[in-house]
């Protein structure tokens, strides 16, 4: 806070000259919200839209990475974080998301947060895209979200909790701290590790938490993974919009703060081949039937019932290269095979031991990779267990 306010008051003293009838003392400046001195500087904001391509692991379009787009539009009014931000529209046919000759979507906002990085008034303003007549585009996975949405019962306020894995990579494309030939120790001392010698990338993880903490996403924690220059933060609890929406922002500020740091990110299921663990997104769930302590557990029971019935449904929509992923081995169940367990980190789906002690709470769901669209994954779990 010290920081933020002193670089506020340069701020205001840097452009002193620019106040047209405004004298600003030192004394008055001290009295000023931030707020208030922005519409005195009248600061232009910046406005960061941002959006989901849907190439996610498209290795045709070489587009295996990083699926996330953004572009600045410059709004003379501030317009505040939550308010009425105005649709703007892209070159689709540069994005993989239309042809040349009609290249025109449309971008509607759907959720605004504070831009950490540029500050002030800035904001970040994650968007759906849209067809020119308005209908949602094939790439648009929110809607179909929304579509089921509309069939629950409300009441049931489902929660969500994405443990979202990642890898880093250098500019030489390995994976970032990698020696430069062979490979590091086995696997063992990195999960969760501290040292130089075992935790890789360790600057870009922490700016990662603090920016998402700032923008006010649900970001509930960080670790280092088991795989060293490999991580995870997870986004939650949170509800059924807000889970996917902070983590498609989450997820752009990564690829953004790596520009900034050399590194980039990807989430590839398997990004090293052989006995290295792969990337993924656990996704825990939880409705207002399986949090109450009178038959929580029956109730967790009664949706593993069900999301054994639609597996191969899940599957197929639990992220793009996650067969290499879900072999049974690493922390994870054979993709044709469906298995739950207490604690059973081998399983598809797992009642976390605390949740059995107590009796009631949530299921983790450990199929989805880590390049899954966060927007299908909340709309299986709750069409399954709640429309179906
Ligand atoms: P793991 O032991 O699998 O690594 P984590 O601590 O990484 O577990 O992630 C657990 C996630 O579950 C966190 O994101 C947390 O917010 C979330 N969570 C906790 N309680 C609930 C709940 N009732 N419903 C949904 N998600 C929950
Ligand atoms: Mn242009
Ligand atoms: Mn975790
Ligand atoms: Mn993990
Ligand atoms: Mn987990």
């Amino acid at each position: 806070a010290a920081n933020q306010k002193s670089s506020f008051i340069q701020k205001v003293s840097g452009t002193r000259a620019f106040f047209a009838g405004e004298k600003v003392t030192a004394r008055r400046r001290g009295a000023f919200t931030s707020r208030e001195a922005l519409k005195i500087l009248n600061l232009a904001q910046k406005a960061e839209y941002i959006w989901y391509d849907g190439s996610e692991g498209s290795e045709a379009k070489g587009l295996l990475f990083n699926e996330m787009r953004s572009k600045t539009k410059v709004i003379p009014d501030s317009v505040p974080v939550g308010g009425d931000f105005p649709d703007w529209s892209f070159d689709g046919s540069s994005t993989g998301q239309a042809e040349g000759n009609d290249s025109d979507c449309i971008l509607r906002p759907v959720f605004s947060c504070p831009d950490p990085i540029r500050g002030e008034n800035h904001v970040l303003v994650l968007c759906e895209v849209l067809n020119p007549d308005g209908t949602p585009h094939a790439s648009n996975t929110r809607a179909p979200l929304k579509a089921v949405v509309d069939k629950m019962d409300p009441s049931e306020k489902p929660l969500f909790g994405f443990e979202q894995e990642y890898t880093m990579l250098g500019k030489d494309g390995k994976v970032y701290g990698w020696p430069e030939s062979g490979y590091p120790a086995p696997q063992g001392p990195f999960y969760c590790g501290v040292g130089m010698e075992s935790v890789y990338g360790r600057p870009l993880a922490e700016a990662h938490l603090d920016c998402c903490i700032r923008a006010g996403l649900t970001i509930s924690g960080i670790n280092a993974e088991v795989m060293p220059g490999q991580w995870e933060y997870q986004i939650g609890p949170a509800a059924e919009f807000e889970m996917p929406d902070h983590v498609m922002v989450s997820r752009w500020m990564l690829h953004r703060l790596g520009e900034d740091m050399g590194i980039s990110v990807t989430f590839e299921p398997k990004p090293v081949k052989g006995d290295w663990n792969g990337t993924g997104a656990h996704t825990n769930y939880s409705t207002a039937s399986t949090r109450s302590p009178n038959g929580g557990m029956e109730a967790i029971e009664g949706m593993i019932e069900k999301l054994g019935k639609r597996h191969a449904v899940h599957i197929a929509e639990y992220g793009t290269g996650n067969e290499e992923r879900l072999t049974g081995k690493h922390e994870t169940c054979d993709m044709n095979t469906f298995r739950y367990g207490v604690a059973d980190r081998g399983s598809s789906i797992r009642i976390p031991r605390p949740v059995a002690i107590a009796g009631y709470g949530y299921l983790e769901d450990r199929r989805p990779a880590a390049n899954v669209d966060p927007y299908v994954v909340a709309r299986l779990l709750i069409e399954t267990t709640l429309v179906l």
